[in-house]
């Protein structure tokens, strides 16, 4: 067994001097992706969500991939975030998700990114600063009752036709963002509803805006009457199923595999206490094995004395109190478990798996904060 050699997009070599990693599978990307293409069929753009460092997967290859696929364009969260994928050279049109402060838009006018407005306010700051520089392409963002950055629904129609009648501005999008898709079809009907009955009266007004947006996953894949004319997926591109009942209709493969190795096995006898706090305690002789990963790499908390991982093809449950940097695992019933060995905390190994949602539920989470979570410590491998 060697150190983790890990290889970047223009050739260096990175040395880890650790046994923990994420392995991102690009071409589950790229299937994923054209899963959902299949589904909302041609005609529909598609953004694809690449905020929070790509759902963790990794901004700059993950959008790569997805460039190199076709995608239409992508969702950030943040001006860094588009900035960053801009430096890396992805030329695909980037959105801003989020409100801006007026400090942002000068870069944003510099590196064409895409910024969603809601207010007057930033509409005064990116007329002037258009002035100056380039034309900025904007989205316009109605809250239908998200209840967050938007402009409400009643009374965007003055702000719609601002925008649409400044020169130094493209309005190119137009678009809200459901607040219980999924889970509350009466309040998701409502809020497209709403969203519709604004689009209706801004044709009216004989404006035209070339996207109109709201599905994100759930939506994408169960809420056709939300796909308008582009969809912005990010939780089903990197293969999770925002619902149980999700795999009869799109089928995924998820993206990212969380691996680690045993650094550490012990014999322990019964009556022995495991970890922080004394919460596990062995109850006949077994072998205790050390994990190197702990919470500061993502693996949370939650998960103590809940959560199982994969060695030689097996289940182990971790006992005891994940900490920050070692997880303890229970191995007595598997033979041969030695230092060096593969283990699984996200993915498959030999029959088994693990996802994602299955720790999301046990951390009474949701598979979004689970791979988000796994940190900067955590180097990613990618698969090409
Ligand atoms: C994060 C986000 C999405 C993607 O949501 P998923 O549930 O991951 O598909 C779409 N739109 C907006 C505005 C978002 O903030």
């Amino acid at each position: 067994m060697s150190n983790l050699e890990v290889k970047t997009r223009n050739g260096v070599t990175h040395t880890h001097h650790r046994s923990t990693w994420a392995e991102i599978d690009l071409k589950a990307i790229e299937y994923n992706y054209r899963q959902v293409r299949k589904h909302v069929g041609k005609g529909i753009n598609i953004m694809a969500v690449v905020k929070a460092n790509a759902y963790g997967h990794g901004t700059v290859e993950v959008s790569n991939a997805l460039e190199r696929s076709g995608v239409d364009y992508l969702g950030v969260a943040t001006t860094d975030e588009a900035v960053r994928l801009r430096d890396h050279g992805i030329k695909c049109p980037i959105l801003v998700l989020s409100s801006v402060l007026p400090v942002e838009v000068g870069v944003a006018v510099e590196k064409d990114i895409t910024l969603s407005i809601c207010d007057e306010e930033l509409f005064d700051v990116i007329r002037k600063e258009s002035a100056r520089g380039g034309k900025l392409k904007v989205h316009i963002k109605i809250d239908t009752g998200m209840g967050r950055v938007g402009i409400w629904h009643e009374e965007a129609l003055n702000l719609v036709k601002k925008v649409s009648a400044e020169s130094g501005m493209i309005l190119e999008g137009i678009y809200t963002h459901f607040s219980s898709a999924g889970r509350d079809d009466f309040f998701t009907t409502y809020q497209i509803e709403a969203f519709e009955k604004l689009l209706s009266s801004i044709e009216k007004n004989w404006i035209k805006i070339p996207l109109r947006h709201a599905a994100n996953s759930i939506a994408t894949v169960d809420f056709h009457r939300a796909h308008l004319n582009l969809v912005r997926p990010g939780l089903v591109i990197y293969g999770m199923y925002p619902k149980h009942t999700f795999p009869r209709i799109i089928k995924l493969k998820p993206a990212l595999e969380l691996k680690t190795r045993v650094v550490f096995i012990k014999d322990t006898p019964p009556g022995r206490s495991i970890s922080y706090g004394r919460t596990f305690i062995t109850h006949k002789h077994t072998k205790i094995a050390t994990l190197p990963i702990g919470y500061a790499d993502g693996y949370g908390r939650k998960l103590s004395n809940k959560a199982e991982v994969l060695i030689r093809g097996r289940r182990a449950r971790v006992v005891g109190k994940i900490t920050m940097d070692q997880t303890m695992v229970d191995v007595g019933h598997i033979n041969g478990v030695k230092m060096g060995d593969e283990v699984v905390l996200i993915g498959k190994q030999g029959r088994e798996e693990i996802r994602a949602e299955n720790l999301a539920r046990m951390a009474e989470s949701i598979a979004y904060e689970v791979v988000c979570g796994i940190s900067n410590r955590v180097p990613r491998v990618y698969k090409y």
